[in-house]
């Protein structure tokens, strides 16, 4: 199965991708952590994404989608993939449709998470990811770890994103409105987009998402972690 998970920031996107791609036994590949790989392996490209992503700004499209190319053509998306934070803009929607069709490959669904611009900024700056596995994240009222600032899954540390602060979030959002908001509706118009609401927990997103995407049947309490 090939996805996109497309909202805004804070919708929950990366808590979502993690657990719909385990639970589909497909790849979760996310452009933020691509590029914040890059940022901990000190290369050239991480240096350059850093400085946009801190100031809450799109990394350059060519970068973007460089990275994305190399990714989709690894073997092991070969069963499917989930893109988490790709396409933001229609720039890249049309690059990623270049891609698919020169690897005669078509997507299935594009999932769009529904939330109000005042839930996100509460839900972003309550958000704390784990220093060993950024797929491990917590909220300090929504998924609260069960000692405060330690990973429950792997005991690291729990930390707040540089850009998760208050003045780049809205930055952020302000990218979205104008940027990412034309890329859901350019997927209304083809078919794709079925939208569901981001708000409740973690596991009622998950089930909505499931049912969503035609797969609700299957149960979806073994992908909790
Ligand atoms: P995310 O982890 O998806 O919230 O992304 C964090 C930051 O990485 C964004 O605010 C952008 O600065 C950058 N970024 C992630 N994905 C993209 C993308 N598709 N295009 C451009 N910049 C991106």
């Amino acid at each position: 199965m090939r996805i996109i998970l497309i909202g805004p920031p804070g919708a929950g996107k990366g808590t979502q991708a993690v657990r719909l791609a385990a639970h589909l036994s497909i790849q979760h590949i996310s452009t933020g952590d691509l590029f914040r790989e890059h940022i901990d392996e000190r290369t050239e490209l991480g240096r350059n994404a850093r400085t946009h992503m801190r100031a809450g700004l799109l990394v350059p499209d060519e970068v973007t989608t460089g990275v994305v190319k190399e990714r989709l053509a690894r073997p092991d998306t070969e069963r499917g993939f989930l893109l988490d934070g790709f396409p933001r803009n229609l720039a890249q929607a049309q690059a990623l449709a270049g891609i698919l069709v020169d690897s005669k490959l078509r997507l299935d669904v594009v999932l769009g998470l529904d939330i109000s611009e005042d839930q996100v900024v509460r839900r972003i700056a309550g958000r704390r990811l784990c220093r060993q596995d950024r797929e491990h994240i917590f909220h300090v009222d929504y998924s609260p770890p069960d000692v405060a600032g330690v990973c429950d899954l792997c005991g690291g540390e729990l930390y707040q994103r540089g850009d998760d602060r208050e003045t780049t979030v809205r930055k952020r959002l302000e990218v979205y409105r104008t940027e990412t908001a034309p890329v859901v509706d350019h997927y209304r118009s083809q078919g794709l987009l079925t939208t569901i609401a981001a708000h409740g927990s973690v596991q009622e997103v998950l089930h909505r998402a499931l049912d969503a995407i035609g797969q609700g049947q299957a149960d979806a309490a073994g992908t909790s972690n």
